[in-house]
């Protein structure tokens, strides 16, 4: 028995050994990674990979990223398992992804465990030929074919598996002159004269899944596919496609982020996606302030709408689950959040007095206390003094004292009117002003 195998999906491998596999009425294999599908080229389309299940042939998984999956964390070996399998089966039906290849032939006991809840065989890139006896699903032996293989060492494997009854997996990558990397290709006429010699070996030819299925290898079922990964990738696709500022996918979807969620890296920002906020895009200076409040894992969690323009001096602003980053041309881009957002919230944002924020949260003050700059002025934090703005002659004059430092302390109320003037209230004293007195400075 003998077994054709395509690895990763190349666009090559279309353009090439289809005609090939075609002339000689051969069933192939393919194991494809998932997230590359339609990164064409090099890799194929879906409906390139669509001719291939066509004529029969399997479609089987290579994971989504084509990680090596030894060095990742659990979860991440999860989803590069269990997400292909979701997305090979949306896209070509319940009989792709029954089967697996590792990227770059890499297992250990803990990732076969997990792939033994996904699929009915691994194929590893370990040498050999499979027998009935000893069989074993999850490390099917294979012969490595690349660029130096020779006709004469592929009619030799053919020979030792008529011989011996055993099953001959046979594994290329890309097919075609001067393509692929190393060693990882096969000459057209190579690969040719290849199935000219397999179609002539008399050995039964099968997909993995047929010659898995004759030494007895059943289909397991799956745990229950989470539909979390579909549901991100068709709303990342949504934003995507209506923001081509965002530019080319640089890269698959990731999902395992907290709350669940996923993301995909663009040429100029990324798209986010948690169940509980949607997809939305983040990019440039308003992305790099997110950033630096840890991304999804800070206190601004992840975006809750894309970037909205239309404020004030040019402004733009995004929506966060704790917060929102404004920026403008002259301000740069800060987050606000909590007390201190609703703090400037009460003054009108950026419409107001104190205009956009110039900074963002700066803490280390006396007490626990923390600030934040404004175009027009100030927000002072601490636990027992509340969120204030100063603001004007007051906050010149709060300066002087020392600031929270002095002995008037954090302000504990905002400016209030009081007949001919204003005034507000610190820990330590009030200052009042008025047009005929200026600011004058009034101790407890
Ligand atoms: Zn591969």
């Amino acid at each position: 028995m003998v077994s054709v195998t395509f690895d990763d999906g190349w666009t090559s491998q279309y353009d090439n050994a289809l005609p090939i596999l075609n002339k000689y009425g051969i069933p192939a294999t393919w194991y494809i990674i998932s997230g590359s599908v339609n990164d064409a080229p090099p890799y194929m389309t879906k409906d390139q990979i669509q001719a291939f299940a066509n004529r029969g042939d399997q479609i089987a998984s290579h994971t989504v990223t084509h990680a090596d999956l030894t060095t990742l964390t659990p979860a991440q070996v999860t989803t590069e398992l269990s997400q292909s399998q979701t997305t090979l089966r949306q896209q070509f039906g319940a009989s792709a992804a029954v089967d697996f290849a590792t990227p770059y032939g890499a297992s250990n006991a803990t990732t076969t465990a997990e792939a033994k809840k996904y699929y009915a065989t691994q194929r590893n890139t370990d040498e050999g030929f499979n027998s009935r006896t000893g069989f074993d699903p999850y490390n099917l032996l294979v012969q490595n074919v690349v660029s130096t293989t020779t006709t004469e060492t592929v009619q030799g494997w053919i020979n030792e598996a008529k011989t011996n009854g055993t099953w001959l997996i046979l594994v290329y990558h890309e097919i075609g002159a001067n393509v692929g990397e190393d060693i990882y290709h096969t000459d057209t006429a190579a690969l040719d004269a290849h199935m000219a010699a397999v179609k002539n070996s008399g050995l039964a030819m099968k997909t993995v899944r047929q010659g898995a299925a004759a030494y007895g290898s059943g289909t397991p079922t799956p745990p229950a596919p989470p539909t979390t990964p579909d549901a991100a990738m068709t709303a990342i696709n949504v934003v995507a496609a209506a923001n081509p500022k965002l530019g080319a996918p640089t890269g698959s979807m990731v999902c395992g982020l907290i709350n669940g969620g996923c993301y995909r890296n663009y040429v100029a920002g990324a798209i986010l996606w948690s169940k509980a906020t949607g997809a939305h895009y983040t990019m440039g200076a308003i992305r790099q302030t997110w950033a630096g409040t840890g991304y999804e894992r800070g206190r601004l969690g992840y975006p809750i709408t894309d970037e909205i323009g239309g404020l004030i001096n040019g402004g733009v602003y995004q929506m966060y689950q704790g917060g929102a980053i404004n920026w403008s041309a002259a301000s740069g881009a800060h987050y606000t959040l909590g007390a201190i957002r609703q703090t400037w919230a009460g003054t009108g944002f950026e419409r107001g007095r104190l205009g956009y924020p110039t900074s963002n949260e700066i803490g280390g003050l006396i007490n626990g206390g923390v600030y934040q700059m404004y175009q027009g002025g100030a927000i002072n934090w601490s636990a027992a003094s509340g969120a204030h703005y100063t603001l004007g002659a007051i906050r010149q004059t709060w300066a002087g004292t020392g600031f929270e430092r002095g002995r008037l302390g954090y302000p504990v109320s905002n400016e209030y009117a009081v007949a001919g003037g204003v005034a507000q209230d610190f820990q330590g004293g009030r200052i009042s002003w008025s047009a005929g007195r200026g600011a004058v400075v009034t101790y407890k």
